[in-house]
């Protein structure tokens, strides 16, 4: 071997590592971005998850999650698919304010948005709040796991693996909540208000009132396919939370949804979200009610205005299926 050639590898190595390594953190190291945005002129901060089903391509990062600093401390909403992507947050909130992070809520607890919580359980003393339903997905106490919620995190072990891994577990809420709650801190008032069951059973937005910014969690997916498709989505009540949204007095100026891009159109986004919904329930409903077979129907409805939307083909025939399914039932 030739010595004298062995920096120009070990600096070539070090380029190729660097470019593609990213950042590493105590949860594996990541490669992508974490891009931080600012609401304009307010103190509230957002990352974008990518579009699409939590896989290696995007190392579990496909949920929005952001953050709101005050005087006295620093407000988090949702952590994140992976430890990693919390521990992320937690970076971007370092590069921004030294205040402590004081409260982290929970907006629902699924898998893509909580299991973040580990980097903050493990590197703050925030109290982690959720709704009082949180319990349930947790299997009745911060001490259990849930079967869907374990079955959950054994299918994130293999998709995610290394930043989900046999280290990796479910963080309970230290607080829960129930139909609403409100707290001031450093000067910003916060509100935290119960939508639930809808997208999930746990759904809480947060309003951030003096900049006017909500975070909605998954009630509200821009510029792509919301995902309807579980047992415990109640699609009715969905419907009733986007309608509170939208009668908010004053209008928020920003909403940061729980996927997709942000934006300063409330009253548009929510009626992207409230369509589709609405949508979903008239053509299934009506099939449902006139006993045709979800294949059919699902081959004959029009599909045009959201086919070419991110998530589309993961998520539509699972979400009218569900729609479908949901609508039979209330016909009974
Ligand atoms: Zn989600």
């Amino acid at each position: 071997m030739n010595y004298n050639k062995l920096p120009g590898i070990f600096v070539l190595l070090c380029v190729a590592t660097l470019g593609h390594a990213g950042t590493s953190t105590p949860y594996g190291d990541v490669s992508l971005p974490y891009k931080l945005h600012q609401v304009p002129d307010s103190p509230v901060y957002y990352i974008i998850g990518r579009p699409g089903v939590p896989d290696a391509e995007n190392e579990g990062h496909t949920s929005n999650a952001g953050f709101v600093v005050t005087g006295e401390g620093v407000v988090v909403y949702d952590a994140g698919g992976t430890p990693a992507v919390g521990y992320m947050l937690l970076k971007r909130i370092r590069e921004i304010t030294d205040k402590p992070v004081k409260i982290v809520v929970a907006g629902h607890y699924h898998a893509d948005h909580i299991y973040g919580l580990q980097a903050f359980r493990e590197h703050t003393k925030a109290s982690i709040w959720a709704h009082e339903t949180a319990l349930d997905y947790l299997g009745g106490d911060v001490t259990t796991t849930s079967e869907d919620a374990q079955s959950r995190l054994t299918q994130r072990r293999e998709a995610l693996f290394p930043w989900v891994n046999e280290n990796t577990y479910i963080v309970g809420p230290d607080k829960t909540l129930g139909q609403s709650a409100e707290f001031t801190l450093g000067g910003l008032t916060f509100e935290l208000v119960y939508m639930g069951p809808a997208h999930s059973p746990s759904d809480t937005i947060m309003v951030v009132k003096e900049p006017g910014v909500v975070f909605s969690g998954d009630i509200l997916y821009f510029s792509r396919v919301p995902f309807l498709d579980s047992p415990l989505t109640d699609t009715g009540r969905w419907l009733d939370g986007l309608d509170y949204l939208l009668s908010l007095s004053p209008q928020p100026r920003f909403i940061i949804p729980g996927h997709g891009d942000a934006t300063d159109d409330p009253q548009y986004a929510v009626k992207f979200t409230r369509n589709y919904i609405e949508y979903l329930r008239t053509t299934m409903g009506k099939a449902a009610e006139e006993l045709i077979p979800f294949d059919e129907v699902y081959a004959r409805t029009d599909w045009s205005a959201y086919e070419d939307l991110p998530a589309f083909k993961a998520s539509n025939r699972g979400n009218a299926y569900r729609v479908y399914l949901e609508m039979e039932a209330a016909s009974f």
